[in-house]
């Protein structure tokens, strides 16, 4: 076993925070979490204590007659012995639960306290932000919907009350859990509501950063593995990302002040150019050349003709965009082509919106039947997606994995296309097939840190598969290429033969 890779640190501005405590190679593993809990994000429907699967008909536990299960004999192991016995003589009733599905989540990590207090203690650790929450309208929200219910349910003493536990618990989960997808879900994109939300005390001590040094991936059972995307040197901060790495750093910024109170200053934030992607660039329309960027400094201004912008204006634009990608039916190519022509007036081609629409017109063109047009587009919305997310994601990274794995599809379909069409020379075939196999060799080595009990996971598996077949059908071109060259070269022989007969008989 390899020593340890991290240890706590502690300062002002990051409170406690993960340091690299030796170098660190790209793909180890830096720790495996449980989740403490697993609940639905703000505003979500009820789960099954025990599987976390979204509840379609409600049952109480056989054990105790209060927790919330999708079946009696569920066989998820989210709701240990100890809360099910604690909950049994708690006074607590099951349909107090459903009546009141907002409470839960914190209920249950509040319960912690009575029947696991070592646990709680963890949970206790993490910041709550309590003073960036006094008052504001979450905090009124929390006080009547979660608060003043479980006052009525009389599940705290006067103690509790006063401490402001309720709130302390409610920000503790919405500063520190995880964004975490249901299990068995096997599709890519999956409806925000069903979203789940995962708290995992030791992990939660990462600190933020738009280029995050660790990737994450969850399994079935929602354990959470933490590996590095690329080498990290000792003494590191050991970085994981809340935000979401594909949106501009205005949305980051508001993501991450409204929910996690803090103000993130990142390479990535502190570049208007967002990593030279220009992620978050419109098209000047004052002076029709430069583009307008977002600066720390002066807000948003044209890098030729140095106006300014107001923010309101920037966010018209963009809430329209939206809108419009919003309307567009996922079937009609046409209609995105179109949009995509547009919307190019006014945002640099690698704004987020553009590349959003950039990856619903290649799942598009997937299923569109396989024409050379149709296999062109596919394979150049990918490659160009793939340059931009190489530049937001270096080293092991999910997006590029995906992408790779469709852009290879492409190439692979399309050169076929070409070679048995006799457009294309079995040389330039097997060049294209070689490079198709670099490309999925590539995404399979990042597919493999995701578990295998996953949707990733096991996608992996099938990209494994993909690639034998891509090898075998290199190897059966350089045969074919092989059994052309003997043929040719047995034909050669045949007819220098035939010549030399001649020339014999000619002699004779
Ligand atoms: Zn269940
Ligand atoms: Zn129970
Ligand atoms: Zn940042
Ligand atoms: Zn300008």
């Amino acid at each position: 076993m390899a020593s340890r890779t991290y240890r706590i640190e502690k300062n002002g501005s990051l409170g406690r925070y993960m340091v690299a405590d030796r170098d660190i190679k790209q793909g180890e593993l830096i720790l495996k979490e449980a989740p403490v809990l697993v609940g639905p994000q703000p505003g979500g429907a009820l789960q099954c204590f025990a599987c976390c699967r979204r509840l379609q008909n409600v049952r109480t536990c056989p054990g105790c007659d209060v927790a919330l299960l999708c079946r009696p004999d569920c066989k998820g192991e989210f709701h240990p012995e100890s809360e099910c016995s604690y909950l049994a003589s708690s006074g607590i009733t099951g349909k107090d639960l459903a009546d009141n599905c907002q409470v839960v989540f914190p209920l249950r990590c509040l319960l912690l306290k009575r029947y696991d207090p070592r646990q709680f203690d963890a949970v206790s650790n993490l910041e709550p932000h309590l003073e960036k929450r006094r008052n504001t309208p979450i905090w009124r929200r929390n006080k009547v919907a979660i608060e003043d219910v479980l006052k009525k349910l009389r599940i705290l003493n006067q103690d509790e009350l006063e401490s402001e536990l309720v709130q302390t618990v409610c920000g503790i989960l919405d500063v520190n859990t995880f964004e975490i997808r249901p299990a068995q879900n096997d599709m890519v994109a999956y409806p925000e509501r069903d979203c789940l939300r995962g708290l995992y005390v030791e992990t939660a001590m990462m600190a933020h950063s738009c280029v995050p040094n660790v990737c994450m991936s969850a399994d079935d059972s929602y354990r959470l593995s933490c590996h590095a995307r690329v080498d990290i040197k000792r003494g590191d901060t050991i970085a994981a990302t809340y935000a979401n790495l594909l949106k501009g750093t205005a949305e980051r910024q508001k993501h991450l002040s409204d929910g996690k109170y803090f103000e993130c200053s990142c390479a990535r934030c502190d570049d208007p150019t967002e990593l030279g992607t220009e992620l978050s660039s419109l098209r000047c329309h004052k002076c029709r050349k430069g583009l307008i960027r977002p600066h720390r400094s002066r807000g948003w201004g044209c890098d030729v003709c140095r106006a300014s912008f107001l923010d309101g204006l920037i966010t018209l634009a963009i809430r329209e965009g939206e809108r419009r990608i919003e309307d567009l039916d996922p079937a009609n190519i046409n209609a995105m082509e179109q949009l995509y022509k547009k919307l190019s007036l006014t945002f640099h081609p690698n704004h987020y919106l553009m590349l959003g629409l950039r990856q619903n017109m290649a799942v598009t063109y997937s299923r569109l039947p396989p024409t050379r047009h149709n296999l062109n587009r596919k394979l150049d919305l990918c490659a160009r997606l793939l340059a931009v997310f190489s530049k937001l994601e270096p080293g092991i990274s999910r997006i590029k994995a995906l992408t790779m794995y469709e852009l290879q599809s492409a190439m692979v379909d399309l050169s076929n296309k070409q070679y048995r069409g006799g457009e294309i020379s079995r040389e330039r075939f097997v060049a294209e097939l070689k490079a198709a196999d670099n490309i999925l060799k590539e995404a399979v080595r990042y597919l493999l840190y995701e578990p295998p009990q996953s949707p990733e996971g096991r996608m992996a598996l099938s990209a494994m598969t993909e690639l034998k077949m891509l090898r075998e059908s290199i190897s059966s071109v350089l045969v074919e290429r092989q059994e052309d060259s003997k043929k040719g070269e047995v034909a050669r022989r045949l007819k220098e033969k035939l010549e030399q007969g001649d020339g014999a008989k000619e002699k004779k």
